[in-house]
């Protein structure tokens, strides 16, 4: 059940600017404009633009290339790693809740508990609010902020995973399979494909919060965000690099070790140089078998970076908007269920966000 202890009941309020007045999605991404119908700044801008506010550090959300980028603190350090200290030609970091103001429109982030530095954005513009989600999950996460439900009057969702079969099970059940897995195969190398950014280290995160103590081997291409994380205090116990043996030859000392590798590393031989690797996926996607099959995963873990189907809608609930707006992913079957709360939705067909990058 969804706490009703946020101002629930709070009467709908008559709008003096309707939102869709100033906030629309253009070819470049979603942008609030001024009254003449320019841009005044975008949010997660899928074109270089001049002032962008960022949501998190996925690269289809944070991009190189802005004049001026306003993001969380972490999400400003995972560009820096990834894109280097020159991706825009200025930053502002911003605080939780610390508000900040473009135009006329006031602006202040709060967490979205997808990965480190994750935020929505919340926009108050004469007396409307909206609410701009990015990617967002209610499921635990050791290594980021919570969600952090916000009433407004526009609520902007994504919908990657908005069927009513997308029904994700609580993350430690998941990781204790793998637990459980290492003692019947104590002889296999457990390797894990998991994103760069944010699955690695909470897949490592979670394992460290089931007991989990021994030193988890890391594929190179994990290392600088894997440290990363660790320099803003997320502990993820002791790492080592997974180095593979020579050519050829098995690498023996990590039979029977969890070795996390991003996904792409599966499939490859660096993969087969583990002593009789056990390939396990942790992803959403994991529930389509399918997929599981077709990428010849032994152990799929279904391990969502996304809201599920009922937590898309007992978010709603909770945020208790006027008007949903869907930037991307499977809008009709939400657009129906909210219609029936006699909600009104509509989909802004966002283009440039990916599915997979989870
Ligand atoms: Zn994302």
């Amino acid at each position: 059940m969804v706490s009703k202890s946020l101002d629930q009941n709070r009467p709908h309020r008559k709008l003096s600017t309707h939102p869709s007045n100033w906030i629309r999605p253009l070819a470049s991404g979603l942008a609030v404009l001024d009254v003449h119908g320019e841009p005044i700044f975008h949010i997660d801008a899928t074109r270089i633009a001049d002032t962008v506010i960022v949501t998190h550090g996925h690269a289809d959300h944070a991009r190189p290339g802005h004049k001026h980028v306003i993001a969380s603190a972490e999400t400003l350090a995972i560009m820096k790693a990834r894109y280097g200290a020159n991706f825009a030609e200025r930053v502002t970091a911003l605080r939780w809740h610390e508000t900040m103001r473009i135009g006329d429109v006031d602006i202040h982030l709060v967490p979205a508990g997808h990965v480190l530095g994750s935020a929505q954005i919340v926009l108050d513009y004469e007396g409307a609010r909206v609410v701009v989600s990015g990617d967002y999950k209610r499921k635990s996460d050791p290594t980021c902020a919570p969600f952090e439900p916000v009433p407004c009057d526009v609520f902007i969702t994504e919908a990657t995973f908005a069927l009513p079969v997308f029904s994700h099970p609580e993350p430690l059940l998941e990781i204790n399979r793998i637990l459980v897995s290492l003692k019947q195969f104590p002889e296999r190398a457990h390797v894990i494909g998991a994103y760069s950014l944010g699955k690695a280290q909470r897949v490592i995160a979670l394992l460290r919060q089931a007991g989990y103590q021994e030193p988890i081997y890391i594929h190179g291409a994990l290392q600088k965000l894997c440290q990363l994380y660790q320099d803003h205090g997320i502990d993820l116990g002791i790492l080592a690099p997974a180095t593979t043996g020579e050519k050829g030859k098995p690498q023996q000392a990590l039979a029977g070790q969890i070795v996390i590798a991003p996904p792409s590393a599966l499939a490859d031989r660096w993969s087969r140089r583990l002593p009789d690797p056990l390939i396990i996926m942790a992803s959403g996607w994991m529930q389509v078998k399918q997929r599981a099959k077709q990428s010849g995963v032994e152990m799929p873990l279904i391990l969502s970076d996304h809201a599920d189907w009922n937590d898309l809608l007992a978010t709603i609930d909770e945020v208790n908007p006027q008007e949903v707006w869907i930037t991307h992913g499977r809008e009709d079957a939400l657009m129906r269920a909210l219609s029936l709360k006699n909600m009104t939705a509509k989909a802004l067909h966002l283009i440039g966000y990916e599915d997979d990058a989870e």
